[in-house]
């Protein structure tokens, strides 16, 4: 039996910085305890059995010891290395974005046991089907829901009235969906056509690998994209570093499987 201090946690690793020549601090967000930050130490060492399961986008069962200052993670067993995540530029970076939106949203220490979930079966999802922008799209909406931030798309959210089948509009702002006379006096509102709202409804209700079957235009996709976005970058009041490396990979059609993730993108190297 160990000390009172001991503990386990299974949690996904978010990011890791270095400190000293062979130690890393690692950010887990974990299924119990929430999000937390702890030393693994030696795990830059060559041949460290504690290095693979600290890289980032990695599911595991941490064995931890309280300390009063940073926890230290004293073993781990890999659950998933997310392996095939790890071997698409394309995949790896969208992984990192959802860890990145996860860990901007955030707080130590406050236990989601959804959201933790919700981001192992991204996670998941992910390494087994690759990822479009339909997958990334749901992710960041359903995070606002997990997050207590869920799109109000059910009535105007300024006079209540029902929404018609016609073009209303979206405000981050309000949180919500407005009718086009509500729409008028609201500076935040950006046209909302009737597909994009159907999408969002569909999306708030079921399973990504249900909501990944929808298949869309790129007009649509792009103006999901905006809305989707606006409401992400208004609760969490900045900008997601990764999001920038997504878009850049994007236009530049690198999203074959043949991409090599040789090289980490600076933005995702330790602090
Ligand atoms: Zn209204």
């Amino acid at each position: 039996m160990g000390s009172s201090r001991d503990y386990q946690a299974e949690g996904i690793v978010l990011r890791h910085g270095v400190i000293g020549e062979r130690d890393k601090i690692v950010t887990l967000f974990t299924r119990d305890e929430g999000k937390f930050s702890a030393v693994a130490r030696g795990a830059r060492r060559p041949g460290s059995s504690l290095g693979p399961s600290v890289e980032m986008l990695t599911y595991g069962r941490f064995q931890c010891v309280r300390r009063r200052a940073l926890d230290l993670i004293t073993q781990a067993t890999i659950l998933d290395s997310f392996s095939n995540l790890k071997t698409d530029l394309w995949r790896m970076s969208c992984g990192l974005y959802a860890c990145e939106l996860v860990d901007s949203s955030t707080v130590d220490g406050a236990p989601n046991r959804p959201l933790f979930e919700f981001l192992l079966e991204a996670l998941m999802e992910i390494d087994r089907a690759g990822c479009d922008d339909t997958v990334l799209r749901f992710f960041e909406l359903r995070l606002l829901d997990h997050i207590g931030f869920r799109p109000s798309l059910g009535c105007c959210v300024s006079c209540g009235a029902s929404l018609r089948p016609v073009e209303n509009s979206l405000s981050a702002a309000m949180g919500g969906a407005l009718c086009p006379d509500c729409a008028r006096s609201c500076p935040d509102a950006k046209a909302l056509s009737v597909s994009a709202l159907k999408v969002l409804r569909f999306w708030l209700e079921c399973r990504l690998d249900v909501a990944r079957r929808v298949k869309m235009e790129t007009a649509l996709s792009c103006e999901l994209e905006e809305h989707v976005y606006r409401f992400v970058r208004n609760v969490l009041q900045r900008d997601i570093k990764s999001r920038a490396w997504l878009v850049r990979l994007r236009s530049e059609a690198l999203l074959t499987s043949t991409s090599e993730a040789s090289t980490i993108p600076r933005w995702f190297e330790a602090e």
